[in-house]
């Protein structure tokens, strides 16, 4: 898996509601690549401030920034 790929489903991720075989996948795919680690605990912590202040949807805005940045970042995508 590549980070792009990765992205596509990060959602699901968080949601939790990814299917458990790409589960498994996506789970490797955060050993092996550093930038897509920072990506989710960044969004998580992000949801979780968000949540707090009743608000749950991430703004497009922010989920842009965070997948521009982690794709210039990773060499691998
Ligand atoms: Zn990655």
């Amino acid at each position: 898996m590549i980070c792009s790929e990765f992205l596509v489903h990060l959602d699901d991720l968080l949601d939790g509601t990814t299917d458990p075989t790409l589960r498994v996948a996506l789970e490797a795919h955060l050993g092996t690549c550093e930038h897509c680690t920072i990506t989710v605990t960044t969004t998580r912590k992000t949801i979780e401030v968000y949540r707090s202040n009743v608000l749950y949807d991430l703004p497009d805005s922010l989920r842009d920034r965070l997948q521009t940045a982690i794709l210039a970042r990773c060499k691998k995508c």
